[in-house]
């Protein structure tokens, strides 16, 4: 499984980093992780073709990880793409989603592909071949709870689990109030790709020292964690810690 960063900014925008998104690529099918503000322009830039995306996963729907989405399909409208595709939404937003569309004036009868909204709750989501994509829920819109219920979009939010048969596991913890939702499901984890900007860098260390996962790559990286040296002591195990940098290519 090839995971490509596309957006590795926190939700502050910056000069250098796009806001989150990751592209998998495995079994022949391509999935987008996020869809943050830019994601069609860095589609374009690293020349991933309008056609080529199988389907779209939303781990929650802060501006940062969602508002490219309407870009990206104007921009699969204008490239006259032909291929259906699936976009998985936190459950709690999908019944009223199909309206939010036509403020963007995004109507399916004028679109040239098919395109459809499903849901993520807690547990498998959705597997193709080897591939397997599972949701995790968490807290970090917990807090909007109240607010969110009256408006009638929930306030779900997930990390996401990737398997592919026969190799370790990634985690994307997209982001979270803490890693503790993460502890039931650290077996078998190869590398945990963390959010850096709720969490501490030192909590992500503890997190997959104590859960014995060996490969950390750090993102949604906020402008004052920008250039941070980490000391020997704070990684004590020698965990392998990268930065993430939009363009970042690596195997899983
Ligand atoms: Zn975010
Ligand atoms: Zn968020």
């Amino acid at each position: 499984m090839k995971l490509s960063v596309l957006g590795s900014a926190s939700g502050m925008p910056v000069p250098d980093r796009n806001c989150s998104a990751y592209l998998i690529e495995v079994d022949s099918q391509t999935y987008l992780i996020d869809a943050g503000e830019g994601i069609a322009r860095q589609l374009v830039r690293y020349s991933v073709g309008s056609d080529q995306i199988d389907e779209v996963f939303i781990s929650h729907v802060h501006s940062d990880h969602l508002s490219g989405l309407f870009m990206l399909l104007q921009w699969m409208h204008m490239t006259q793409r032909e291929k259906p595709l699936q976009i998985y939404l936190p459950k709690g937003v999908l019944p009223g989603f199909q309206a939010v569309l036509a403020y963007f004036h995004i109507f399916q009868e004028k679109w040239p592909f098919r395109f459809q909204f499903l849901p993520i709750s807690e547990g498998l989501v959705f597997s193709c071949h080897d591939f397997q994509l599972s949701a995790v829920s968490n807290g970090h819109l917990s807090g909007n709870k109240d607010l969110a219920d009256q408006a009638g979009v929930g306030s779900d939010s997930y990390s996401f689990i990737l398997s592919e048969k026969g190799h370790e596991r990634a985690v994307y913890t997209s982001d979270v109030d803490s890693l503790a939702h993460l502890t039931a499901h650290q077996e078998g984890v190869g590398i945990l790709i963390s959010e850096c900007a709720h969490l501490s860098v030192d909590d992500v260390i503890d997190f997959a020292q104590q859960s014995g996962i060996p490969r950390i790559i750090l993102t949604h990286i906020p402008p004052e964690k920008e250039n941070l040296v980490l000391s020997d002591k704070q990684n004590p195990m020698s965990t392998a810690i990268e930065w993430a940098f939009d363009g970042l290519v690596i195997e899983v």
